[in-house]
């Protein structure tokens, strides 16, 4: 379990989250939703270990009892941690395939992960050629999601965070994308899914919905919270808080 206690967090002197706590059990999607700039991608990067954001003293974040604070992202990740994000930076001159070859860590042969690439692009409908290209150097913003959801597979994680999976991506290649990640992720993960997309919602069917409003939790919820967010504005979320947390104590 993911347990976020009294997180506060700054990058350099702006503090952008305020006093989060929330909880994301195993074998459950959630999804977080919030206007622009609520600090969304900030709370996802304070997952992975983004170093720059500096955390408070009594900001709590452990993953299964493991206290995240001291550990660089690289460390992270090898507990089973995987954010993808929301714009992916092109490496030039390192492929999808190199970059899953060092990150697996020899855990698969070459040649397997040669050919299972290759099964998973195609399923996804990715040409070849992205798999030897350098990673998102010029790919469309539905490739590059692409390539991300391919990794999370071949990665499978047992946390992992989409932050706007969507972006970019068109509305089959929405479905296809959340089809995908069904079929090849192990069902105890744990799946948190950043997104404004209804079709997106739909598709996962999250467990629980919060929402950041100003770097706070303003909201709690199920499917329904985020049916009716999109549907009036995040103007009026206050007035939700105490409802929706006195039902749900967890995410
Ligand atoms: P969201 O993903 O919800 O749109 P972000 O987490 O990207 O929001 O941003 C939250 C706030 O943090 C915004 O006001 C943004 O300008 C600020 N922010 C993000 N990154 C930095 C940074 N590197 N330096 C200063 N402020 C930042
Ligand atoms: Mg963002």
């Amino acid at each position: 379990m993911l347990s976020i206690k009294n997180l506060t967090a700054a990058i350099g002197d702006k503090e952008i989250l305020h006093d989060i706590s929330l909880d994301f059990e195993p074998g459950k999607t959630s999804v977080v939703l919030g206007p622009n700039g609520s600090g969304k991608s900030t709370l996802s990067a304070t997952i992975m270990g983004r170093p720059d954001i500096i955390l408070s003293e009594d900001s709590e974040l452990t993953w299964n009892g493991v206290d995240l604070k001291p550990l660089s992202a690289d460390k992270r990740a090898k507990l089973g941690i995987f954010l993808s994000f929301q714009s992916p930076l092109p490496i030039p001159g390192v492929s999808v395939e190199e970059l899953l070859r060092v990150a697996l860590d020899e855990k698969m042969d070459p040649v397997a992960l040669h050919k299972e690439l290759r099964l998973l692009a195609e399923e996804i409908g990715l040409a070849e050629e992205f798999l030897t290209r350098s990673i998102h150097d010029g790919f469309s913003g539905g490739e590059r999601k692409k390539i991300e959801a391919i990794q999370a597979a071949l990665l499978a994680p047992s946390l992992a965070i989409f932050d706007e999976i969507d972006t970019g991506t068109d509305t089959d290649a929405v479905k296809r994308i959340a089809e995908f990640l069904h079929a090849h992720f192990p069902k105890d993960a744990t799946r948190i899914y950043i997104t404004h997309s209804p079709r997106l919602i739909e598709l996962i069917k999250p467990d629980s919905v919060i929402i950041l409003k100003d770097g706070k939790v303003v909201a709690k919820g199920g499917h329904d919270l985020a049916t009716k967010t999109i549907k009036e504005g995040f103007s009026n979320i206050h007035s939700q808080l105490t409802t929706h947390n006195s039902q749900q104590g967890t995410a």
